[in-house]
């Protein structure tokens, strides 16, 4: 080699591109660290806090969580009250890097929630279940990795635009595919009220026994009362959700004659080798067996 060639090989491997090694970025929650990682390819490593089937309402962070924001150069949060114990964390691992919350710029839904004698209004944090939300969940993570990773920001800006047009294209055929089911029966039974804002967005009505939070236990009130409205209503569509015990659903399901019709992935995706490893695979998921289970109504 001679002495020019080396110095032309030892000026590409310093040159910036080459040494950049890729930013660590912290995601709350699985759906994050899915949607960080479509935009950002190999330019960065992301740590998901609550994994696959985990439960980011009643997590717990531990100081082993703590030590995995170290050096990360962006940490990504849900907002809307589901993941508030990340600013907790941020303080106790002395993390002084920027936080992007995905949710900014969403028209929040609200709800009233009765426990025993008290009526309280609560924020829906599950935002990313209309795809359109998604859309923005996508720009506020692309404009985040843009700033703590100014490098690759083209590649960013290119990912998140292909990224964009698939989310998109499946809100469409969603949309599509709920219109051939007659809007009565467009009902249906899961744990959690954690499909709010894909009730509004593809006009389906979902029940359930537990609020917009895994935290607080439905009384054996609430149960009855639902239980009383599924016959009622001869409601026959009912679901069990990944993330959360499905005991009481499979209760409801005996008392009232309502057919489990499989698991649907609200909170959380599944591991690598599920059915819904991805925020797109989720929908995947869901979508067909909400439609097989209407059927039934
Ligand atoms: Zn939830």
């Amino acid at each position: 080699m001679t002495g020019r060639t080396l110095l032309t090989v030892l000026l590409v491997l310093l040159s910036p591109a080459a040494l950049a090694a890729p930013v660590k970025v912290v995601a709350s929650f699985s759906v994050l660290g899915d949607i960080v990682r479509q935009i950002a390819g190999d330019h960065a490593d992301v740590i998901t806090l609550v994994g696959p089937n985990g439960d980011a309402h009643t997590f717990d962070p531990s100081p082993a969580d703590a030590a995995k924001l170290a050096d990360a150069a962006l940490v990504v949060s849900n907002g809307l009250g589901l993941d508030g114990w990340l600013e907790r964390l941020a303080k106790s691992a002395d993390y002084k890097g920027a936080v992007a919350v995905a949710s900014d710029g969403i028209q929040a839904r609200h709800m009233t929630e009765v426990e025993g004698s008290t009526k309280k209004e609560v924020t829906d944090p599950h935002a990313w279940q209309n795809l359109q939300n998604g859309v923005i969940y996508v720009r506020n993570i692309e404009a985040a990795l843009e700033m703590a990773d100014p490098t690759n920001a083209t590649a960013y800006k290119h990912a998140a635009e292909k990224y964009t047009s698939e989310l998109l294209a499946l809100d469409a055929e969603i949309r599509l595919a709920f219109t051939a089911v007659p809007k009565a029966k467009r009902r249906v039974i899961t744990s959690h009220d954690a499909f709010g804002y894909f009730g509004a967005a593809y006009g389906v009505d979902f029940l359930a026994p537990e609020g917009i939070s895994t935290e607080t236990e439905p009384s054996a009130g609430d149960v009855a009362k639902l239980v009383d409205q599924i016959r009622a209503e001869h409601i026959k569509s009912l679901f069990i959700e990944n993330m959360t015990d499905a005991r009481l659903v499979t209760i409801i399901g005996k008392e009232t004659g309502a057919v489990v019709g499989g698991t649907l992935y609200s909170d959380a995706l599944s591991p690598p080798d599920g059915p819904a490893p991805t925020y797109i695979a989720m929908f995947k998921n869901n979508v067909p067996k909400l439609i097989e289970g209407m059927a039934r109504n």
